[in-house]
């Protein structure tokens, strides 16, 4: 994992945080881990975004792949509909 800073104070030490409600829970499929910094003074807490690669997002980089590819096919098959009306 790449260096994690608070965001507030620019403390490293950082601990991770479990998600709360259902938009983190969704954040979180998508990379984002919730994190809540050490430092007293400070105390911030929030969420990150991690990175693809991580495990946590391993099903939410499927799924991009998959709306992609769906995506992509629609596109085509539009496309394909439009030379062949063009006519
Ligand atoms: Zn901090």
């Amino acid at each position: 994992m790449a260096n994690l800073v608070c965001p507030q104070c620019g403390s490293t030490k950082l601990r991770r945080s479990h998600a709360r409600g259902v938009v983190e829970q969704l954040k979180r499929s998508l990379g984002w881990q919730g994190f809540r910094c050490r430092n007293q003074m400070c105390d911030w807490r929030g969420m990150i975004w991690v990175e693809f690669g991580s495990a946590t997002s391993k099903y939410a980089r499927y799924a991009f792949l998959i709306v992609a590819f769906i995506l992509l096919l629609f596109l085509s098959a539009r496309f394909v509909l439009f030379l062949t009306e063009g006519r």
